[in-house]
């Protein structure tokens, strides 16, 4: 191996440039080149390339967002689109690649692997921790964080005019977001999609809650239909059951994916930068890297694709003990 392209794809996250930088140093740790490729696999396709030494990843540790862009491609989905990027990548000397992303482009990384031998190896990126394999993905902890700020402000509101606020978060498939940030932040209630707590413990819950003398409740909502609603149906649905509360639905939405990367995903992304390419450069390809119990560990692409992180369901026990 002589050359590693480095690309983001998919959603962006905050650590991604903190992992650019890392898979960069670590090729000119090792000796061996390092291209950038801009805007994820559409780059690879139309050949926007960029050489990176170690000096052109100055000061990207702090800041949210991709240096190198992200984008969705269609045409990487076809055969020939593939063809493309791979005589691109050819032409300049790639030999490796490292795709940081979330499933999608693990699945493209790995039918890519499947049809030309051409060594990869994923980075999950990715706010919603729903990645099998590990138990971060780069920029969850960074969103955990500004979520529970972005909460913080809202009970302040909230206390003052005794209202019931629905938080909205994102997590279409999987309720990491909501769960921890919702336990951080102290919330009443968490709806997530691996359980359907049903509506009538909802109402049953509120009206408890009421009842014991509190006069101001967060519930945390993750992103999608809970119970067949959406949060504003959800919202009405209360209203029309629980006169006495005065609901507002706040939808935290693109927030939670930007913001400078807490330590925690920085630290995440160097180790995880770093066991990218030199597992690489061992000969290894189509595997994952992540992090289990503060191991940096190798996860097939195949299974990394196939399987979600589970939630911890001691936490939604810890949620209800705290709703006491
Ligand atoms: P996020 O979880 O943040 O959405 P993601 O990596 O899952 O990130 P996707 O949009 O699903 O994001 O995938 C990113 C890109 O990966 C797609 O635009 C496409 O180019 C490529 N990709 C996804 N699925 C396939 C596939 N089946 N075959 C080839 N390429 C694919």
């Amino acid at each position: 191996i002589k050359k590693i392209g480095v690309l983001t794809s998919g959603g962006d996250a905050p650590g991604m440039n903190a992992a650019i930088r890392s898979v960069v140093r670590t090729c000119a740790f090792h000796g061996i080149e390092c291209i950038g490729i801009y805007r994820g696999y559409q780059g690879m396709i139309e050949g926007d390339f960029k050489e990176m030494g170690p000096r052109s990843v100055n000061n990207i540790i702090n800041k949210g967002g991709t240096i190198l862009k992200s984008a969705r491609s269609k045409e990487f989905t076809t055969p020939e689109g593939r063809k493309k990027a791979f005589d691109n990548l050819t032409k300049v000397g790639v030999d490796a690649l490292v795709v940081i992303g979330g499933d999608g482009s693990f699945t493209g990384a790995e039918i890519f692997n499947n049809e030309f031998g051409f060594p990869v190896m994923g980075i999950p990126g990715t706010i919603d921790n729903d990645i099998f394999g590990t138990s971060h993905t780069l920029g969850y902890d960074t969103a955990l964080n500004t979520v529970i700020e972005c909460i913080d402000k809202i009970r302040d509101t909230a206390s003052s005019h005794n209202r019931l606020f629905f938080v909205e978060v994102m997590g279409r498939d999987a309720g990491h977001i909501a769960l921890n940030a919702g336990i951080g932040a102290g919330a009443e209630e968490i709806l997530i999609p691996e359980e359907d707590l049903g509506l009538d413990r909802l109402l049953e819950s509120l009206q408890k809650s009421k009842a014991s003398g509190k006069s101001s409740s967060i519930v945390v909502v993750a992103e999608g239909d809970k119970m067949g609603k959406n949060v504003f149906e959800l919202k009405d649905y209360i209203e029309s059951h629980l006169p006495e509360y005065d609901i507002r639905v706040s939808v935290l939405g693109h927030m939670q994916r930007g913001g400078a990367p807490s330590c925690f995903d920085r630290v995440l992304a160097s180790r995880l930068g770093v066991k990218a390419v030199e597992s690489i450069l061992e000969g290894k390809s189509n595997f994952m890297v992540g992090i289990l119990k503060d191991e940096v560990t190798l996860t097939p692409l195949e299974q990394a694709i196939k399987g979600h992180y589970p939630i911890d369901r001691e936490l939604l026990r810890v949620s209800d003990i705290m709703s006491t």
